[in-house]
């Protein structure tokens, strides 16, 4: 018998409150640089963040002793705390019915290709201990009578490792992880953005950030400075980079910051982009059961005159109705999808009618209309049919099959003013994840000596990723971040003193009051650029054209600099600044890697009338969509970037190995561990 869930437990699910913040610590001392009296700040280690990524690994390390302060732009903003979907989505090994095995873990990780094998297995490995020890702090991840997990299929995913605690699983991780930190006493600088890293002799040594508060006479910006033998850059994915996107707003990131300081870069050609409501509204992932409800998906011209667009791409409506609920499960846009009318054929039709100028909705109280004969539960492909029989979802209109399968993701849009039970819901095919960022090792260890990454900002994701491998590949990292920095004795030799004098000048030579460009124009040229050449369609000449541009704008900026409306908008400034060479990274590598040949993959078509592959619609063959096949050699290695002068190096590298017949053996391996030989210096 299906169980009535009352409304106060759905609400607690959805309406998630964060704890109160005491205030952060006062400075040690005060210090000169580029003419500026600045309060100085010192740490053990600063963690950049404080999404689910960087509490994990500030949370790990004050439990090993070490004196670690997180500095975050917002404390409950960034993606862990604001995003999420119907079910958000945290996977791992399997642990109660169908069983696992780390290396079949591993191997789905890993399956997209240009995946180190090491990386993959850590990520499989610690997936266990990363849920038991939310679940020890109480993440309410939902289990059967017998304590077994209770599991779903996800993208990516063949086996069924995905759960949830519903839509709002990362804000709850914040939520555990952020109460943790305050028991163990982590201050949390709020209200502090990172703007530049200070390096000493190729090593960390902190941090210019800064603070509203710390403005006054002397100090117009709020500039301070942070010492610190050791960073984690735990700042998330470069949200503001695309205007088609459904991160929640102000998610910059540290692509550009960690590119400045000379970081490598690796897979910066890989995101994914889905179907979800846009930034400007309520950001939030249409994937799961809002589509697995099958609502009637069409679009509005600027007339007001409706268009059952889908009609025009498949040829009946079984399969129009069957691949729109598979979108649920095969949410990101995959290239070869659209192929023999598969789903990704619907993100393509909507992105289509986007770009002629037509809004797309999707209605609840509408069924699918007809394309050959009049939708009916009973005339669906056997996969979703069976879905639906086993999930008793057998209800006449999407919204009662949707409150039948999920209350809370109608819930989740009433708490932002959109009653999707009454009105039609308008969306897009969005930018939602960076699987690149910055190159790591199995410790989390960037190619700069200090300096870690984990969670979004670390590039430790292949071309693909299961649904909820992002969120554990930040614990798992996280925890080896502290793990090494503890291990290693990372913070022994203190912070040397670094030029803070030019860290400081960098950032004041952005902020020009008398600079032609402004932060709007800045953020309106790059976001425009990259959804409309670096979406889920590319091609060469496209990517070439922006490459260009995107460079124009950097050396402007580096020229002109920026010129921020008033002093509280320095910050934003300077991170559209950063963004503007986010965005100049991410073009380099994907002209590299479309010029050296490389075909679709991931979530981009790779657009070339010689291509392979063409998808169908009704009307015959799409030939303006003819797309490159997927090169198999592409897989085995990656991209990396690199700052080179005003532009960036970039070179390709072997996927790392693991030898998997090298078993571990107790007795052999047991002294590496014992006198922390594990931990690489
Ligand atoms: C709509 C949506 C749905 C998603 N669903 C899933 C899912 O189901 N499963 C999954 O695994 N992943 C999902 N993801 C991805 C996943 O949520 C993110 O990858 C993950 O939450 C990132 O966590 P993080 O800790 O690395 O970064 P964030 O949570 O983004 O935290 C970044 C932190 O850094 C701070 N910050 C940024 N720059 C600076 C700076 N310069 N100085 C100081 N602080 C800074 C921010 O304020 C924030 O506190 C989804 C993403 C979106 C957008």
């Amino acid at each position: 018998m299906p169980v009535a869930v009352p409304q106060e437990i759905l609400d607690a699910l959805t309406d998630v409150e964060m704890p109160r913040l005491p205030e952060s610590p006062p400075p040690a001392a005060f210090e000169d640089a580029a003419g500026l009296r600045l309060p100085v700040h010192r740490a053990g280690c600063l963690v950049v963040g404080s999404g689910a990524a960087g509490l994990r690994a500030a949370v790990e390390m004050a439990r090993r002793g070490v004196d670690v302060a997180v500095l975050s732009q917002s404390a409950w903003g960034g993606t862990s705390a604001c995003s999420g979907s119907d079910k958000q989505t945290i996977h791992t090994a399997n642990t109660a019915d169908r069983g696992d095995d780390f290396r079949a873990l591993a191997a789905a990780i890993g399956a997209g290709g240009a995946m180190d094998a090491d990386t993959a297995y850590v990520e499989a490995v610690g997936s266990v201990r990363a849920m038991a020890s939310l679940q020890y702090l109480g993440l309410p991840l939902p289990q059967d009578g017998l304590g077994g997990t209770l599991r779903y299929q996800t993208d990516h995913d063949e086996v069924g490792r995905a759960t949830s605690c519903g839509p709002r699983t990362s804000r709850l991780m914040v939520k555990v992880l952020a109460e943790e930190a305050l028991r163990l006493g982590v201050p949390v600088h709020n209200q502090t953005t990172v703007l530049r890293l200070i390096l000493d002799g190729g090593r960390v040594c902190g941090a210019v950030a800064m603070r509203a508060r710390d403005r006054g006479e002397g100090n117009p910006y709020g500039l301070c400075l942070y010492r610190a033998p050791v960073v984690v850059l735990a700042g998330g994915g470069p949200g503001e980079l695309y205007r088609d996107s459904v991160y929640p707003g102000g998610c910059f990131g540290t692509l550009g910051l960690a590119a400045e300081a000379g970081l490598e870069l690796v897979n910066l050609t890989e995101s994914q982009f889905g179907i979800g409501t846009r930034r400007e509204g309520f950001p939030w992932n249409l994937s799961g059961t809002y589509v697995q409800a099958m609502p009637h998906v069409y679009s509005v011209d600027a007339a007001g005159e409706e268009h059952h667009f889908l009609a025009r791409y498949y040829r009946t409506t079984r399969e129009m109705a069957s691949n729109i609920f598979r979108k649920g499960y095969q949410w990101p846009f995959h290239a070869t999808r659209m192929l023999d009318f598969g789903s990704s054929l619907v993100d393509l039709a909507i992105a289509r009618e986007n770009a002629a100028g037509r809004r797309v909705f999707m209605d609840f109280n509408r069924n699918p209309l007809a394309v050959d004969r009049p939708f009916s539960l009973d005339a669906l492909d056997e996969d979703v049919r069976a879905y639906l029989g086993a999930a008793g979802a057998g209800q006449a209109l999407p919204i009662d099959r949707l409150r039948h399968m999920n209350p809370l993701s109608i819930e989740l849009y009433r708490r932002y003013k959109v009653d999707i039970a009454a009105e039609p819901l308008e969306f897009a095919v969005n930018n939602q994840h960076m699987n690149g960022g910055v190159a790591v090792d199995v410790w989390g260890r960037s190619s700069v000596p200090g300096i870690y990454a984990v969670g979004e900002a670390a590039g430790t994701h292949g071309v693909t990723r299961p649904g909820g491998a992002a969120l554990n590949a930040g614990q798992v990292f996280g925890t080896r971040a502290a793990e090494h920095v503890v291990g290693a004795g990372a913070t022994a030799a203190g912070a040397g003193a670094g030029d803070a004098d030019a860290a400081v000048a960098a950032v004041l030579s952005v902020l020009r009051a008398d600079s032609p460009l402004t932060v709007r124009a800045v953020r309106d040229e790059v976001q425009a650029r990259m959804s409309d050449a670096a979406g889920i369609l590319c091609d060469a000449a496209t990517v070439r054209q922006a490459l260009a541009e995107a460079r124009a704008l950097n050396a402007a900026i580096r020229d002109r600099g920026i010129a921020p409306g008033r002093a509280a908008e320095a910050g934003r400034a300077v991170q559209w600044a950063q963004m503007a060479l986010a965005s100049e990274a991410v073009l380099v590598a994907l002209d590299h890697y479309i010029s050296g040949g490389g075909g679709s993959r991931g979530a981009r078509a790779i657009l070339d009338p010689a291509g392979e592959g063409v998808p169908m619609a009704v009307s015959g063959p799409l030939e303006e969509v003819r797309f490159r096949a997927e090169r198999a050699e592409d897989r085995a290695r990656q991209i990396v970037l690199r700052r080179d002068g005003t532009g960036f190096a970039v070179r390709e590298r072997a996927n790392r190995a693991m030898d998997h017949a090298a078993r571990p053996f107790f007795e052999r391996d047991w002294p590496a561990w014992l006198t922390g030989a594990i931990y690489p210096r």
